[in-house]
């Protein structure tokens, strides 16, 4: 790392303790930080347009020498203007200000002198003027080597105290004296290779752009500068992830031992043939296990594309082979479905299985616990199907071969660490609903192989969709009767925003007595967070049975509830999810061959009403391919929120943006991936920096990543 970039702000020429703490609450404390301070934006001062030639509306810039200076007294009289009067061949402007520091302005505003001037031009009373303007003393001739005007200037963000033209002339002095020092820790092949241009050069060029560039493009963020910023942030990025990934790779495990037919066998005993989507991915799974190193695999599928079977293929090889499995899901409720049905399927293929199987959820009685915790390590549990229970410190297992993450989205990198460092080097399956841009998927799984189920089970139809404003609902109640009439199920949901709880549950109490009282002669009965475990899969059990017709709930049931006979599903407050959520409730439906429908009801008042909002939730009556619906989700909430809190810090970037810079991320990731495969350790002699660069990047962002 060039030593110079720790070199702190305050002994920098003209800084000084007082500028320093300011800029210290921008987080700028080094010579390096304020590289890295990038400016917001660019302001086009090259040229200076005659005054005739101002036009009210642009901001412009010009030049002139002071014809008069006056101060006007408003009627109030506790406010004065300033006003300066400044002309040049062509014509005259006034310059005013409404708050000023009236000894300096007059100390440096003399009739007589020359002034450069920007800012948006005003008519006002036929005159034309502009209010507070930014500018500048100069002297006959001098503006050729100005720092505020006649180029390209950049706007940084201000704060408190601290200014514009302070901030650029630190910054001017900061790439003057110290650019030259800075050594480019990306390896020239590389930058050669896709024509990127110096770190030295990128910053210079950033702070402040040479007098030629196309101002329309430096605005839009196009420019040599940022390019080269852009690739350095994805690529240390990608670097980590390659990284994580040799090691994963050169860490050994259990093989398992898999017969030829198994495969074969497994699809053969189902209820249902595998489609080929999942036999594929689960070969994939397959060739994995059968090495000695760990298997880290993602499978990507939209909901209703079968990745649970495809988990219970993994988990029997596992249970074959004398190891254990742990399956961690997000929610007691599907916790407690995968256990049904893992028992289901899988004592097909041998009775014992269901009796080694065992639920751990953290709502289990404390003596139940401590039994099923000794079972586990004591190894007569062999499947253990759970929630972050299984995460606890003091459960220890017996030989933990295969751990499956299920809705991976819901989860932390930590917890599925967490999870799979109870075995030695287990072999990780991790499975997402959300199908995630692909984008995306290179930054915030990077280090995970991934496959994808990208065919539904035959038979399925499309999810018909209509979004329905509040006074539209007597159509949704007729559909609901049609519905309940052929003996189908309904999914009755409400938001449930965790701040007011409360609330939200009081609108679900409600609407499920409203339910019952149109839909008398059936079976309403109300799900939620708050209800305690054996309430919950009771509720839950009865549905799956039929028993219930209507089950009004919040969003727990969001992710993986299996009700095949469930036909309808609908969604109150459907403007205050997001694409992505409604996609995955919509998912409860459409799980057999019956024709489903998803009925999205905005509460808000008529279409014109943010239109937005609607605008919005129409794209679920256009699409159900989850992709599709990411792309937009990503497009309108960007990535951030997009994959949680938990994994922001993949996706939090300086200069790149994943959207508009997808394409460099694909170039940064390939070189990255190569340069480890190349050198893994990153020993090499010229790569020297870049291991040290990227060292310190790491253990700031990625807390968990370490070289060697
Ligand atoms: P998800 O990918 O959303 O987790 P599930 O694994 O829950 O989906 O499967 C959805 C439903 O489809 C389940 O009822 C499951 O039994 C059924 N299913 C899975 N694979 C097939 C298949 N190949 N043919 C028919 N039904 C299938
Ligand atoms: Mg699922």
């Amino acid at each position: 790392m060039s030593e110079i970039l720790k070199y702190p702000l305050q002994y920098v020429k003209g800084v000084g303790p007082r500028l320093a703490e300011l800029f210290s609450r921008k987080d700028v404390e080094t010579v390096g930080d304020a590289f890295q301070f990038l400016p917001r934006t660019y302001e086009d001062r090259r040229t200076f347009t005659p005054i005739v030639k101002l036009k009210p509306g642009l901001k412009q810039t010009s030049l002139g020498k002071i014809s008069s200076l006056r101060v006007i007294p408003l009627r109030n009289r506790k406010l004065k203007i300033l006003e300066c009067v400044v002309s040049d061949q062509s014509g005259s402007i006034s310059l005013k200000w409404f708050r000023y520091h009236a000894p300096t302005m007059r100390k440096m505003l003399k009739s007589g002198c020359s002034l450069i001037f920007t800012g948006e031009v005003q008519e006002f009373r036929w005159q034309k003027q502009i209010v507070h303007p930014d500018f500048e003393i100069v002297e006959e001739d001098e503006h050729k080597d100005l720092l505020h005007f006649g180029r390209i200037v950049p706007i940084y963000s201000e704060t408190g105290g601290l200014y514009q033209k302070t901030i650029r002339r630190v910054l001017k002095t900061i790439v003057e004296n110290y650019s030259d020092k800075l050594e480019d820790p990306l390896p020239e092949v590389i930058r050669n290779k896709h024509a990127l241009i110096s770190l030295k050069e990128a910053y210079q060029e950033i702070h402040f752009p040479h007098e030629d560039v196309n101002i329309e493009d430096l605005l839009r963020g196009e420019s040599e500068a940022r390019r080269r910023l852009i690739f350095d942030e994805f690529f240390f990025l990608e670097l980590g992830l390659a990284l994580k990934k040799s090691q994963i790779k050169s860490q050994k495990t259990y093989a398992f031992v898999v017969l030829t037919s198994f495969l074969e066998n497994f699809s053969k005993k189902l209820p249902f043939k595998l489609t080929g989507a999942q036999f594929k991915v689960l070969d994939e799974i397959i060739k994995d296990l059968v090495q000695e190193k760990p298997m880290n695999r993602l499978v990507q599928g939209d909901v209703g594309s079968g990745k649970t079977v495809v988990s219970m293929g993994a988990a029997l090889l596992a249970f074959q082979n004398g190891f254990q499995v742990a399956i961690m899901a997000p929610t007691e409720i599907l916790a407690h479905q995968h256990f049904l049905s893992f028992e289901k399927i899988l004592s097909r293929f041998d009775k014992k299985i269901g009796l080694s199987m065992r639920f751990l959820v953290s709502a289990l009685g404390a003596k139940e616990k401590k039994a099923v915790y000794r079972e586990i390590e004591q190894g007569v549990a062999r499947i253990i199907i759970g929630t972050h229970a299984l995460i606890q410190e003091d459960l220890t297992f017996q030989k933990l071969g295969l751990v499956v993450v299920d809705e991976q989205h819901r989860f932390g990198v930590d917890q599925r660490k967490a999870l799979s460092s109870k075995g030695q080097e287990p072999h990780v399956l991790v499975m997402t609903a959300t199908p995630i841009p692909r984008t995306l998927a290179l930054t915030a799984y990077g280090e995970l192989d991934v496959s994808v189920i990208d065919e539904m089970p035959q038979g399925r139809k499309p999810i018909q969709t209509h979004v329905l404003l509040e006074k539209q609902k007597d159509k949704l109640y007729r559909k609901m009767g049609e519905e309940l009439s052929k003996g189908r199920q309904i999914y009755y949901i409400y938001p449930l925003i965790e701040e007011s709880e409360k609330i939200d549950l009081k609108d679900a109490t409600e609407g499920a007595k409203n339910l019952k009282n149109i839909f008398s002669s059936y079976q309403v009965e109300l799900l939620h967070g708050k209800m305690n475990q054996n309430e919950k899969d009771k509720t839950m059990e009865e549905f799956k049975k039929g028993k219930i017709h209507i089950l009004v709930s919040t969003t727990v049931v969001e992710v993986g509830v299996d009700v095949p006979n469930a036909t309808l599903m609908v969604v109150e407050h459907a403007e205050r999810f997001g694409l992505s959520q409604l996609h995955q409730l919509r998912g409860r439906v459409g799980r057999s061959d019956l024709e489903s429908y998803c009925y999205l009801l905005s509460s808000l008042k008529n279409w014109d009403e943010e239109k937005n909002a609607v605008k919005r939730l129409k794209i679920m009556e256009e699409t159900t391919n989850g992709f599709l619906i990411s792309e937009e989700d990503l497009k309108i909430r960007g990535p951030g929120e997009f994959l949680g809190t938990r994994q922001a810090g993949f996706v939090s970037f300086r200069v790149a943006d994943l959207l508009r810079d997808h394409e460099l991320l694909k170039l940064a990731r390939r070189e990255a991936f190569y340069l480890i495969y190349e050198d893994p350790r990153l020993e090499k002699e010229e790569h020297h920096l870049l291991k040290e660069t990227f060292e310190k990047l790491w253990s700031h962002k990625f807390k968990y990543a370490t070289i060697g």
